[in-house]
């Protein structure tokens, strides 16, 4: 091997775990197909406003401790800035620079009038008390809080954070405010102006597409072998879902590994400890497998639903399933992609795949400025409407332009960006 070809090495594993490397990657692949002028791109390419924060928060043992996290926004062109806020360990500000450009492409696949934005704390929730949560997730809005607002910024939850993070973070907002703002937030519980259906709001989008993607290769979910990589609010509600419709779900993992059973699992009963610690581990009629073998399993439909980068070019030519559902942001690299394609697996990209949760959280803030709300039968009838419209629109683009089902969203949403950017103009 050439001395090159050795130097060449780290500098692609890098790129290949670098999420924003990927992000713009993609985003120039899309520009190539839609000749974007080069200047535009570069707009594109940049995140309009990051912020970092570190902030003291008081520890239960009486220290303080100081915590990282960020808040960035990416392209403002079709409406207020619309994101999650993650809290992981391993949060880096590349990450929510390309969480936030998935973000900005999402909305405009599916066409909800929000540009993309992305929040973290690099933190691990499971390792502080609800006291120690509250405080940090109180004083980091008190430290975002010049880019958030109804009209501005609209944070949901994303992983390690929940309804009551959520909850939390309206309440500090409207603190400050002196009067109760609930569309400052979405994701909330219904109590306090959530939306029904939003939990399940992303795994109903998953399930939706994951129907339409097997029904273009001639099956249906009924019988349909499911494995999930990650059983957090996304990988559940995936699961109950999936098993609803009929599907084996014959694989489920967390953080710790994960259970699998060729005769399919106990979804119901898997549920009631889902989120505990230990909960997938303590289940009896299964066999212990790791996340990555979890990902290699013969199956027909692999939903990756934890982290991104998970499938790369090392572990893609292993893949078996026939179709892959983006549930998580960015779990197939650039690399892995190629071959997947070489290889006829159909990948459902996370731009569409996992817009569900945009959506509903959408709803959620349509219900609050109007306050006024509807029920779940609604929601997940105008959800799965809008999921199976956008998914049509993706493969018939797809189609037309002879490209997958990826470059086929990302023509349709760096499109109609790109199209609300030159309208608007520069400023000044
Ligand atoms: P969550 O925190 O509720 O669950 C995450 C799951 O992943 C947990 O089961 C956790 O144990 C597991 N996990 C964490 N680290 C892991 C690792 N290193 N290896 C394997 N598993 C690991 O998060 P979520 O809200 O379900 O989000 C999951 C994915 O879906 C993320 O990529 C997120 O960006 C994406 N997503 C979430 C939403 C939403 O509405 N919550 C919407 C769109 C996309």
């Amino acid at each position: 091997m050439s001395q090159t070809m050795l130097a060449a090495e780290p500098k692609k594993r890098q790129e290949e775990s670098n999420a924003y490397a990927i992000a713009v990657r993609q985003l120039e692949a899309a520009a190539h197909y839609l000749n974007l002028d080069r200047s535009l791109l570069e707009v594109l390419k940049h995140p309009r406003r990051e912020l970092t924060v570190n902030f003291p928060v008081k520890m239960d043992d009486g220290s303080v401790r100081v915590f990282t996290g960020y808040r960035v926004h990416h392209n403002p062109a079709r409406g207020p800035a619309k994101g999650g806020i993650r809290y992981h360990p391993e949060v880096t500000l590349d990450e929510t620079r390309a969480l936030a450009m998935w973000m900005t492409w999402k909305c405009a696949v599916v066409n909800i009038p929000y540009s993309g934005a992305k929040g973290g704390v690099v933190c691990d929730p499971k390792r502080l008390s609800v006291h120690e949560l509250e405080n940090l997730t109180r004083r980091y809005i008190t430290e975002i809080s010049i880019m958030i607002g109804p009209e501005s910024d609209i944070p949901a939850p994303d992983v390690g954070t929940n309804p009551q993070v959520m909850a939390w973070i309206m309440d500090t907002y409207s603190m400050h405010k002196g009067y109760t703002v609930p569309a400052v937030v979405t994701g909330k519980p219904i109590a306090i102006g959530g939306s029904e259906g939003r939990l399940e709001a992303t795994g109903r989008g998953v399930c939706v597409v994951a129907h339409e993607a097997a029904k273009m290769l001639g099956f249906t979910l009924e019988g349909a072998r499911v494995a999930i990589q990650g059983f957090g609010n996304v990988g559940s509600a995936t699961a109950k879902l999936m098993h609803q419709a009929g599907a084996k779900v014959v694989a489920v993992s967390d953080v710790r590994g994960g259970i699998y059973n060729p005769n399919g699992l106990d979804i119901p009963s898997l549920l009631h400890c889902a989120g505990r610690d230990g909960c997938l581990q303590a289940y009896r009629d299964a066999e212990l497998i790791t996340n990555e073998q979890l990902l290699e399993l013969d199956c027909d439909i692999l939903v990756p639903a934890a982290l991104h980068g998970v499938i790369t070019a090392r572990n893609a030519p292993n893949i078996k399933a026939r179709i892959v559902v983006e549930a998580a942001n960015g779990p197939v690299t650039p690399d892995a992609d190629e071959i997947l394609d070489e290889m006829g697996v159909l990948v459902v990209p996370d731009i569409l795949a996992n817009a569900g949760g945009v959506i509903v959280s959408y709803f959620e803030w349509v219900q609050d400025l109007q306050a006024f709300f509807w029920e779940e039968e609604e929601v997940n009838a105008k959800l799965e409407k809008a999921m199976r419209k956008s998914f049509a629109h993706v493969v018939q683009t797809a189609e037309q332009n002879k490209v997958n089902l990826r470059m086929g969203a990302y023509i349709i949403g760096v499109k109609r960006v790109a199209e609300a950017t030159t309208i608007r103009g520069i400023y000044p």
